[in-house]
């Protein structure tokens, strides 16, 4: 009897709890077949420049086709992959996608470069990754520059000695660094100070209220001086009005992305996008409405 009532308990208290973690082990096993199932697939989001409009570079972002459960964001599958080892395939396959797509746009976008986000786990392993990112390279015949790797604060509170030297033996191969979600991190800025960086990404918490509250517009501003003291580029993330465009450009924001400018697209889309953007209509400030 002892034993049914204490069954009976389990039941009571677990089920929720339970049920998520079902439902994270279901994920965990698909997931290890969606790269062989051909279930990833990218989607594109370019950034541009403010001054000219121009469009410099793409980020590659991750999306799993499920098969029954439908379209799985990011935020869901990638912290499951985190954990379960299965991130180092995926951030492969996404490289190799990313770059296979950006060698086909180079033909006619020269200058292009794409933009991929690695998570803190890479660089747990960084010869595997370093060695791939060399093969891709070679293979689809770009030069490092053609690659941005975008990481996050977490990964230098994590491992913070390992990490410098990864990273400089990228960026002598000219691959560009980015700090993505700049400002939410809550760590030191010592950092700084010793990496290799190219760009920091202004957190789109920050965007979100640009333009409507003083305090945020303080912070951008300081964020802003940062990067211009470090000689690095700054690109605002999630801009989706045109106020908040509009003050970003006075503030001398060097780039913007979101949906605002353009939302993140597959490939063949961005390819139409591209063919019909009009660089000026940004750089003269002509427009009033989305542009995708
Ligand atoms: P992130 O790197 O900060 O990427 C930007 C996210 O903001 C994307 O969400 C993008 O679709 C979204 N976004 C762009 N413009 C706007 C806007 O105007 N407003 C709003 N509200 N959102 C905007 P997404 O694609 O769902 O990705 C979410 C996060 O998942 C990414 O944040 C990134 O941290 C992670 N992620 C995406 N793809 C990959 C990947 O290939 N590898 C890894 N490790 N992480 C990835
Ligand atoms: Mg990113
Ligand atoms: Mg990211
Ligand atoms: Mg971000």
């Amino acid at each position: 009897a002892a034993k049914a009532e204490s069954r009976q308990k389990f039941k009571l208290y677990a089920p929720a709890m339970s049920e998520q973690l079902q439902l994270r082990l279901e994920l965990e096993r698909e997931l290890q077949q969606a790269i062989a199932n051909d279930e990833l697939f990218l989607m594109f989001q370019p950034q541009i420049e403010l001054q000219s409009g121009r469009i410099y570079a793409i980020e590659a972002l991750v999306r799993w086709m499920h098969p029954q459960r439908g379209l799985i964001p990011p935020n869901v599958f990638i912290p499951i992959a985190e954990t379960s080892q299965l991130i180092s395939d995926i951030s492969g396959w996404v490289l190799e996608a990313s770059l296979q797509t950006l060698a086909a746009l180079r033909r006619k976008y020269p200058d292009l470069y794409v933009s991929v986000n690695i998570s803190a786990p890479d660089l747990l392993t960084p010869d595997r990754l370093h060695q791939q990112i060399q093969r891709l390279l070679h293979q689809y015949n770009l030069p490092g520059n053609a690659l941005e790797l975008e990481l996050t604060e977490s990964i230098f509170i994590e491992h913070p000695a390992r990490v410098s030297a990864t990273l400089e033996s990228w960026q002598q191969q000219g691959i560009r660094l980015a700090i993505d979600d700049f400002g939410t991190g809550f760590s030191s800025l010592s950092y700084l100070l010793d990496l290799p960086l190219d760009t920091l990404k202004i957190d789109r918490t920050f965007v979100k209220n640009v333009h409507t509250n003083g305090r945020t517009k303080g912070i951008v501003e300081t964020i802003l001086s940062l990067s211009k003291n470090l000689a690095v580029t700054c690109v605002a993330e999630g801009v989706e009005e045109l106020a908040q465009l509009n003050c970003l450009s006075e503030l001398g924001c060097y780039a913007v992305q979101g949906f605002f400018l353009a939302s993140p697209m597959v490939e063949h889309q961005l390819m139409e996008f591209l063919a019909e953007y009009d660089a000026d209509s940004i750089a003269h400030h002509s427009i009033s409405q989305p542009l995708s």
